[in-house]
């Protein structure tokens, strides 16, 4: 049995997280996950301030990889599989995406000026995969809850972050009722973090390509730890 974190933040990145990608990976390994995917907050989503207003485009990349490659070296150093995605922010829905590298974000220096549809498009013509994280969570900065089931691949159906079951429960049934595949992830933003969600995988996974895999074909399970 394999171990992974599918949503996590990196205070280099993320601008409400307070752990270093490397103190996160570190931590991981000795919690007895196998890897973990950094999902930082994207241009659009609240990334740090000096990378949102970055003018700089290939600076801002650099600066926008820095938790995931801060968790990536120390991963190396420890022995835990580091893999990097983002969370893109679209008017309250969060859209976690994987499989892309920074040499994608390079090439798509306008992938914020274009409709959240053109880049769910471009994002699966590239062989990318969206999860929509919390669909349901209640919270001041998400003013209408957007779902996007023609655009999406996935639905995250539990989120430590979230603060009662009920939200988890919802986008349960959001899945279920569109027959999206499932994940859950713990949207750690600090090293003080319990409740630590995740997936299990029988297969170990060697790149995002195999967790996007395991995925559709619903070949994981989920860390539930209980509801708050
Ligand atoms: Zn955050
Ligand atoms: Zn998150």
């Amino acid at each position: 049995m394999y171990k992974y974190e599918t949503h996590l933040h990196t205070a280099e990145t993320s601008d409400c997280a307070s752990a270093p990608g490397a103190m996160q990976a570190k931590r991981y390994k000795i919690l007895g996950y196998d890897g973990i995917f950094v999902t930082d907050h994207f241009y659009n989503g609240n990334c740090r301030p000096e990378i949102r207003e970055c003018g700089d485009y290939r600076k801002k990349v650099e600066l926008f990889c820095a938790g995931y490659e801060s968790a990536k070296a120390e991963g190396d150093k420890v022995g835990i599989k580091v893999f990097f995605g983002w969370e893109y922010s679209y008017e309250g829905a969060d859209l976690l995406t994987y499989g892309l590298d920074k040499q994608w974000l390079l090439d798509n220096p306008d992938v914020c000026q274009i409709s959240v549809f053109e880049y769910c498009d471009r994002v699966h013509r590239d062989g990318g995969f969206i999860v929509h994280a919390h669909p349901f969570r209640d919270a001041g900065y998400i003013r209408e809850i957007h779902l996007l089931p023609q655009w999406t691949d996935a639905v995250e159906i539990f989120n430590s972050g979230n603060k009662t079951p009920e939200m988890n429960a919802r986008a349960e049934w959001y899945a279920g009722q569109y027959g999206l595949p499932v994940t859950a992830g713990t949207d750690n933003h600090h090293l003080s973090a319990e409740r630590l969600s995740g997936i299990v995988t029988d297969k170990p996974i060697m790149t995002s390509g195999d967790y996007i895999e395991a995925i559709k074909q619903r070949r994981l399970s989920l860390i539930l730890p209980d509801e708050v």
